[in-house]
């Protein structure tokens, strides 16, 4: 860690904390209403550490590969997965995340639920929702492409609900290329409105990335996902 990596990342830092604090104004909510995930998919272990110092309590990452490398290595930062999962690497997810963003389908529901016992932890859970109706059509590519649509909802958080060893949490959303953040994340608190009616205690919305935390915050968002604007641009892994 260089001390010029360190001032960058408390400089980035420090300008995605005034832009969530200028939304939540803007919006007419408490600046604390809304909780930052670093994302740091593809960034080291020193960048991690250094987030953490910096003040930052909760981290995500998208692969689960990383997530077991990074994880153990800073036991004192709260862990998010917000990548697709396969039901064979739910324990792995289990050991090593508090909260999972990305529940899109039962049969993953049941994988959770059986590591989550056998490790004897809780995991909380937020159903990742399809916003492919807001894109343009057919474009649903890349991150935007996971998720249940909003029709089923109500049936994965009844399972999730049920399930021993998780915690139904909320809601988490990507919108699709091409759309208009405000119209899909307004689908989205909607969506996110009627979960909570029959579970009242699933009131969170991981919603907003670099490019459209405004957006987000405006419509409800409790969680932004903040890679690029915290950590810059990320070199692709192979
Ligand atoms: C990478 C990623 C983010 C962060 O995206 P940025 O545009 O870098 O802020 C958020 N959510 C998910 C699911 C991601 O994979």
């Amino acid at each position: 860690m260089t001390a010029t990596r360190e001032q960058e990342l408390g400089d980035n830092l420090e300008a995605v904390r005034e832009r969530i604090e200028a939304a939540c104004v803007a919006a007419g909510r408490p600046a604390d209403a809304v909780t930052l995930v670093g994302i740091t998919k593809t960034f080291p272990i020193s960048d991690v550490r250094a987030l953490v110092a910096l003040g930052v309590r909760d981290l995500g990452e998208n692969r689960e590969q990383e997530l077991k490398v990074k994880a153990p290595n800073c036991l004192d930062a709260t862990w998010h997965f917000v990548g697709q999962l396969q039901s064979n690497k739910a324990r792995s997810v289990v050991r090593n995340a508090s909260v999972l963003h990305s529940v899109d389908r039962s049969s993953l529901v049941k994988a959770l639920s059986r590591a989550a016992v056998e490790e004897g932890r809780v995991l909380r859970c937020l159903l990742q929702v399809s916003l492919a109706e807001y894109g343009p059509a057919g474009a649903a590519t890349g991150m935007s492409r996971g998720g249940v649509p909003p029709a089923d909802v109500p049936e994965l958080a009844a399972a999730v609900a049920a399930a021993d060893g998780l915690e139904l949490g909320g809601v988490m959303a990507v919108a699709p290329l091409g759309s208009d953040a405000d119209e899909a994340f307004g689908g989205l608190e909607t969506v996110a409105s009627r979960l909570r009616s029959e579970h009242p205690g699933a009131d969170w919305i991981s919603a907003g990335m670099s490019g459209d935390l405004e957006a987000a915050i405006r419509y409800g968002a409790t969680h932004v996902r903040l890679g690029r604007a915290l950590l810059g641009t990320r070199t692709p892994l192979g």
